[in-house]
């Protein structure tokens, strides 16, 4: 019974396979803030500005002094596939870039409207500015500046895919995770100054620091507390990996305000367990039925990592799991021993 003998397989059009794979690198503007900054933190920039209106949705804005590119290169940062960052599969298990895909540009440039000026370092004079509204290419023309870097402009998120606009979350959600983003730049970059304005406030200036503990106080300090928020810190090493550990001495209750992050390599992740072991110790330093904040920041050999796990990079896979959740203890358990003697040790816990 042959009802219909035309073609029900269709190829679909370039453009609708672009705002497709979009959908997994960019859900929400947070992934699009990180994104460029991962590609300023790549191109070597010592300062970075960030602009954000109504929440992402609006505007983001990331000016950098980096490398910047040429001429001719512009155009090809916005196609698929195109990265200046890995010529071959091993490249990915030694990567000392955070891109390496080259779509992110390409699947953000599919659901916005985009406007990007870059001078490159050897010669800024020969940059270019290209603009591109839901991948149709918008203009191409010559840009001559006397400094190098990138300054991209991220217009109108999602303008051309309503549903997905409609499941950004409330405004609040979508600021704290552009928060984390932010955060997660300060903690691993000190040595970056950041300029962050958000809606039309004046700029938050993080000066470049060479400690990082004075960064981690900005971060962990507290609307409503006064004082300086004490920190401990420590650091393990187990068979080639490196584990640096901060805490707070305050804790509170729910989630709400809370900052805790775990990197790997430079790269925010997340994982549970890893999660459960720094609370499960850390229950002697905080108050009963509280936590606090903590950031973990780990280094693995490259290629004891598999970043290619999800687009989104924030799934990590660790070649010797076992090995990471012991020196993760181990670490926390040190931590907690250094620093006896400034806590009222919570013996019940
Ligand atoms: P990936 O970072 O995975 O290579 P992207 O789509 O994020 O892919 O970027 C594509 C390419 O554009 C990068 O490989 C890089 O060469 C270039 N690029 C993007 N942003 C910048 C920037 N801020 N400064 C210099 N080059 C950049
Ligand atoms: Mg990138």
């Amino acid at each position: 019974i042959i009802e219909n003998t035309k073609n029900r397989i269709n190829l679909l059009p370039e453009h609708l396979i672009d705002q497709i794979k979009a959908g997994e690198v960019v859900e929400r503007p947070a992934n699009v803030l990180k994104e460029l900054l991962e590609n300023s933190i790549d191109a070597n920039s010592s300062k970075v500005r960030v602009t954000i209106l109504n929440n992402g949705l609006d505007l983001i804005a990331i000016e950098d002094n980096g490398d910047g590119m040429f001429f001719d290169e512009l155009p090809y940062a916005f196609c698929r596939h195109a990265t200046s960052k890995i010529n071959n599969f091993e490249d990915i298990y030694r990567l000392n870039t955070f891109g390496f895909r080259g779509e992110a540009l390409a699947s953000i440039s599919s659901v916005a409207r985009i406007s990007c000026h870059s001078a490159p370092r050897a010669n800024p004079e020969q940059g270019a500015k290209f603009v591109i509204h839901g991948a149709q290419t918008v203009e191409h023309s010559k840009y001559a500046s006397h400094k190098c870097g990138t300054s991209t402009y991220v217009k109108d998120l999602f303008f051309n895919t309503p549903v997905r606009l409609k499941f950004v979350k409330s405004g609040q959600s979508e600021k704290n995770a552009l928060k984390r983003v932010i955060n997660s730049f300060l903690i691993n970059y000190p040595h970056v100054e950041f300029a962050i304005t958000w809606e039309d406030n004046d700029p938050e200036i993080y000066r470049a620091q060479d400690d990082i503990k004075t960064r981690i106080g900005e971060i962990f300090k507290k609307k409503s507390r006064k004082h300086r928020p004490e920190i401990f810190d420590t650091d393990g090493e187990y068979l080639g990996s490196h584990c640096k550990m901060y805490i707070s001495k305050d804790s509170s209750k729910g989630y709400s305000g809370k900052q805790q992050y775990l990197f790997v390599n430079n790269r925010l992740f997340t994982d549970k367990k890893l999660h459960q072991i720094i609370i499960r110790n850390m229950e002697k330093i905080w108050q009963p039925g509280q936590t606090g904040d903590y950031i973990m920041q780990l280094h693995v050999p490259e290629n004891e990592i598999d970043v290619n796990v999800h687009p989104n990079k924030t799934i990590i896979k660790f070649l010797k799991a076992n090995e990471i959740f012991s020196l993760t203890s181990a670490t926390a358990k040190k931590l907690i021993s250094e620093n006896e003697d400034k806590v009222e040790l919570n013996t019940l816990a």
